[in-house]
């Protein structure tokens, strides 16, 4: 891949990033949900920062035709990416999550180059997280992933133990808690897959409702992909991560 992408290439994905955005206003729609409250990010794992380029400029060439939507969110998943990616998309820092598992070890190199850690699993991490962002102007945003489905292949704290584990991270310092993020259930059966999605809304709204402090603004839903933005756009999501159906299949792993 060169450094810029082809006019082509810029034309496939604004299409499909229009068909993205169409899905989820369709789906907000029959939900009878605002689509401006629904915000799609980019999950970009294996695709070369001239591509994420060139689907952020189809991205704002379609935000300036339409100021009522918001703009993309990009999403990293392996940390080694991130970094390696990190110099040549350094001013995209302030769209930027990690979307993908943290280890103690790598938050210093994640850091840099994020503004939101969506996936705090563990009371350890957080706290790792809150230390290194001590000197931060601002609080970093965070969300806590569960494992809803309960897939041991999954990463994410248990649902049972997920509310416990918000409270704690919303009381650090020198983070914010900004919600939770879920990796669904991988199946055919929208009603099984909603169920998942159903429990991290109902999650939310019990950790929003406790009074405990710093939960007040938990209020973002990161739930659903390409192959099920749907089902959780009905279930409340309020970001999608969108992968596959913008950038085309990924190479195998
Ligand atoms: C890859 C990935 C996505 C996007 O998946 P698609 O099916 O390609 O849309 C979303 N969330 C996470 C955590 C991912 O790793």
């Amino acid at each position: 891949m060169t450094e810029t992408a082809s006019d082509d290439e810029r034309t496939v994905l604004a299409d499909r990033l229009a068909a993205v955005r169409a899905r989820v206003a369709t789906a907000s729609a029959a939900a009878r949900r605002d689509p401006r409250s629904v915000r799609v990010l980019l999950a970009t794992k294996t695709v070369d920062a001239a591509r994420v380029r060139a689907a952020l400029a189809a991205d704002a060439a379609a935000v300036a035709a339409d100021p009522a939507l918001a703009p993309v969110l990009i999403g990293e998943n392996r940390v080694q990416e991130l970094v390696a990616k990190g110099p040549s998309l350094a001013d995209l820092a302030p769209v930027t999550h990690l979307i993908g598992p943290l280890q103690s070890n790598k938050v210093n190199a994640a850091l840099r180059w994020v503004s939101c850690v969506e996936s705090v699993e563990s009371l350890a991490l957080a706290r790792r997280l809150s230390e290194r962002c001590a000197d931060r102007p601002a609080p970093l945003d965070v969300l806590v992933q569960v494992n809803v489905s309960g897939e041991p292949t999954k990463h994410g704290i248990a649902l049972e133990e997920a509310a416990d584990l918000a409270v704690a991270v919303a009381a650090l310092p020198a983070l914010r808690l900004a919600g939770f993020m879920t990796v669904g259930l991988r199946s055919p059966d929208p009603a099984a897959v909603g169920a998942g999605y159903a429990a991290l809304a109902a999650l939310r709204d019990a950790v929003v409702g406790s009074g405990e402090p710093g939960t007040s603004g938990a209020r973002t839903l990161s739930m659903g992909m390409s192959g099920d933005l749907e089902v959780a756009v009905r279930h409340g999501a309020t970001l999608v991560r969108v992968g596959s159906a913008v950038f085309g299949a990924r190479p195998p792993l």
